[in-house]
Order: structure tokens, then C-alpha cells, then sequence
């Protein structure tokens, strides 16, 4: 059918060359490109001779004209971001300028403030749809997969969704006293900052993880949740009808939790540069390169994770309670992909985004979030390509 672009050559970017490669019928030929092209070749090598044909490029993605210059060369159908959020806007200007379909899995980030914000994407609404080009933003699992399944309930269950949890539990093992599953940066930059949620349309802000709650997960058991704020949270308090409040949890075990707060009382998450031995350094960057690299987790990782949508809400009149979820299994990911369930819950999304807006299903002209779009085809592909969904009717509910 056509030709990807695929920018990043990390955790989560393996996964999606390994699912565009199994799906040769709509991925034919894909680019893999990053600044370590390295990478995209041992990716290349690892997966070649398959039916989709692979090359390779050197791009800097924080350079929209090196960026503008390989998409005239490759000529991709669509661009595939999983480099990181820093680089967001450049590679969206770059398919501006190029007049081709973007898709993302999580939303912009200025480096020199850890805030999570739709509004520098959104800006982009006009131009997307007077250029006739689609973006798909955050086709990932959270954000990504729980906007479709708020999606899929909205269309198929509910007249009205008054109240939205969504749980995110790993209760995978790698064996290691403190690592990360996805960028090690990205991740402490998430976790340190303040916590929120929508309540009645307004952002209520909390300390970092000052709310904690225990809950008995599917095939998991109990495990500590804490309230953090999450992109995905602005985009459906605006999408999905009659949202009164709406939070994301995600699990910490203690142990990381307590290294966490050490490495945080001596200042190793700051991203403030300091000056060492007259070279500027930000001590997270810093911390990010002593810290195991999450793509090295695969092997070791053992158990499950569990991300799903807890909602509450009316159908003719009358209360209806609804839980949507996927477990994923770290070990069966690695042994078909080679990489732990976090890469994997977030590559498998970002390679069906991109097949719904290459075969036409969703394009949409403009920056739209996943919610956005229909969610039927997104769900059966979700079956068919790893990550089946179960449903309950009578779910154990979160406290207030
Ligand atoms: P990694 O750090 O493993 O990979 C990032 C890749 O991007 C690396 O290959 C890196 O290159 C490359 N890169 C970074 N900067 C540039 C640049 N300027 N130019 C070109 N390439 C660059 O991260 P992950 O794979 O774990 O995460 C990828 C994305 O997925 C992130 O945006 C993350 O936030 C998102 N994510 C989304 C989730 C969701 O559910 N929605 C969950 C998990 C992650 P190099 O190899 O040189 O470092």
C-alpha cells in the first residue's frame, strides 16, 4: 500500500518497524532515521529479507530543513514520530512543508520546563487543514489506546460519561534496584512534577504523587496507585460529552518510589543546568546516562502490565459502569518483538494510528486526538495486532 517514515530508533521505535514489518501489506517500505543511524542499521539488519523493504537515514529531528530535505528524498505517505516530545514541532512543520500525514505518541515539550500541553500542537489546527494533511496525535497506549477506549464506550454504551479513571499498572520485575521503562528523562520528568486533574472543566493541582490509593487489579492483584497529571486528560475533558472529572493513576512500587525521592532530595532529577568541570550538565540528562537503558529491560523483565478506563456515566436515564482494559505480558513481548511491554503497548498504537490514516480510515484534515476519530477499526485492530481488550460491567470502583 504505501511508505512510512519512522523517526527514532528507541525502545518504542523497534517495536513499530517490527509491527510495520509484519503488516507488509500496508507498509511496504519503511525509512528508519534517527541521530544514531547505527541504531536503524542494527534495526534494518535484525528485520530484513521480510517482505517490506527497509532503508535507513541519518536525520537530526531538531532540524526541520534536514527533516523537509529526507521526506522529498523517501517520499513517505506518512511520518511516524517516535523520536522524543522535544521534537514534535519540527518534524510537524517539516510535514507541513512537505504535505504529508503526521502521527505522534505523546504531545510537544519544551526542554527547559517539564510541562505536558496540547496548546503548541492544537496551534497547528488551520494550517494542518488548509494543507489538507492529517495529524494524528498521541498513538500510543496512555495517551493513545485510552482515547479510543473512551471512544468506544462514548460510542457504544454511554449517553453521557460523568467520571473517567484511567489506571496504568506495570507489574513487570526487571530485576534491577531502579530503572525506567520507557526514556528514563522523560519518565522522572512526568513523575516529579506536580499532579493533576479535571474536575467540572478546571485543572486541580496536586503536590507530586500526594494522592495514593491500593487497587486490585485484573490478573495483576493490588498495587499502589498515585494521581499523576497526563496529557490525554486535556484532550478528552474536551472530547468526551458530559465529563465532570477525570484522573490518570499510574502504579509505583515502594522501592521506587523511595529511590526515587533520594535521587530527587539530591537534586539528580533537576533539569536546571549546573556547571561541572566548566561543561554545562542537566543532572537528569546525567542521570539518564548512568541509569540502565530501557531498551536493555526486554530480557530481564518478568509479569504484566494492565492499562485501562475506568467510567461512570447514564444510558436512558440510568447509571452505567463500564471498565475497558489490556494486560500485556513482558515476556510473550519480548519473545515476538524482542522488547519489554511498554515499547511494545506504545509501538503496536503508534503502527495502527498510522495504518488507520494511511488506508484512509481516519483522515481527517487537520490536528486531531485519537478520541477524535472513529474507534471501531482502531479497536479490532488492537485484537488482531497484540493488545486484546477485555471488558467488565461491574468494575471495582476507585474512592472519590
Ligand atoms: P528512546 O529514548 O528509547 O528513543 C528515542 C529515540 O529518538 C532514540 O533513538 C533517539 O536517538 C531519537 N532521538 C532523540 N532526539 C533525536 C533527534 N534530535 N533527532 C533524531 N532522533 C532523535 O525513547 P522511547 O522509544 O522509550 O520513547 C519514544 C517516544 O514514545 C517518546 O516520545 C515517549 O514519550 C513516547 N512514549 C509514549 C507512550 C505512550 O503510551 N503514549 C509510552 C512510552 C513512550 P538516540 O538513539 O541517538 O538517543
Amino acid at each position: 500500500m504505501g511508505r512510512a517514515l519512522i523517526i527514532g530508533a528507541g525502545g518504542v521505535a523497534s517495536v513499530v518497524v517490527h509491527k510495520c514489518c509484519q503488516n507488509s501489506e500496508v507498509f511496504e517500505e519503511i525509512c528508519i532515521a534517527s541521530r544514531t543511524k547505527e541504531k536503524c542499521d542494527a534495526l534494518k539488519e535484525k528485520l530484513e529479507g521480510g517482505k517490506t523493504k527497509i532503508s535507513t537515514a541519518y536525520v537530526d529531528a531538531d532540524n526541520t530543513e534536514m527533516l523537509i530535505e529526507l521526506i522529498n528524498s523517501f517520499k513517505p505517505d506518512i511520518v511516524i514520530n517516535v523520536a522524543l516530545p522535544y521534537q514534535d514541532l519540527t518534524i510537524m512543520d517539516a510535514c507541513l512543508a512537505t504535505g504529508v500525514d503526521y502521527v505522534d505518541t505523546a504531545n510537544y515539550e519544551p526542554l527547559d520546563t517539564a510541562k505536558f500541553e496540547y496548546k503548541w500542537q492544537w496551534a497547528y489546527r488551520e494550517k494542518y487543514e488548509k494543507a489538507g494533511i492529517t495529524a494524528l496525535l498521541g498513538s500510543g497506549f496512555d495517551p493513545g489506546v485510552t482515547g479510543v477506549f473512551c471512544a468506544y464506550a462514548m460510542k457504544h454504551y454511554f449517553d453521557e460519561i460523568h467520571y473517567i479513571d484511567i489506571l496504568d499498572a506495570n507489574a513487570g520485575d526487571h530485576g534491577y534496584p531502579f530503572a525506567t521503562n520507557f526514556n528514563p528523562e522523560i519518565n522522572i520528568r512526568e513523575i516529579t512534577a506536580k499532579g493533576s486533574y479535571i474536575e467540572n472543566g478546571k485543572w486541580v493541582e496536586t503536590e507530586p504523587l500526594e494522592f495514593k490509593q491500593v487497587y486490585d487489579f485484573p490478573e495483576i492483584g493490588p498495587k499502589d496507585i498515585y494521581l499523576l497529571h497526563h496529557e490525554e486528560l486535556e484532550s478528552l475533558a474536551l472530547n468526551i460529552k458530559g465529563v465532570k472529572k477525570i484522573r490518570f493513576w499510574m502504579t509505583f512500587s515502594e522501592k521506587y518510589i523511595n529511590h526515587l525521592t533520594v535521587l530527587e532530595n539530591v537534586g539528580m532529577t533537576s533539569i536546571e543546568p549546573i556547571e561541572y568541570e566548566g561543561k554545562q550538565i542537566v543532572p537528569l540528562q546525567f542521570l539518564k546516562a548512568v541509569l540502565p537503558d530501557p531498551a536493555s529491560l526486554g530480557p530481564r523483565t518478568k509479569g504484566k502490565t494492565n492499562i485501562g478506563c475506568i467510567m461512570q456515566g447514564v444510558k436512558d436515564g440510568k447509571p452505567l459502569t463500564y471498565y475497558v482494559y489490556n494486560v500485556c505480558d513482558h515476556e510473550e513481548c519480548y519473545k515476538e518483538v524482542g522488547s519489554q511491554a511498554i515499547s511494545y503497548t506504545t509501538g503496536v498504537p503508534a503502527m495502527i494510528g498510522a495504518m488507520m490514516v494511511m488506508t484512509g480510515k481516519w483522515k481527517k484534515p487537520g490536528v486531531n486526538n485519537i478520541e477524535e476519530f472513529d474507534p471501531d477499526p482502531f479497536m479490532e485492530a488492537l485484537n488482531k495486532w497484540g493488545l486484546p481488550w477485555k471488558e467488565s460491567f461491574s468494575p471495582t470502583l476507585l474512592e472519590e
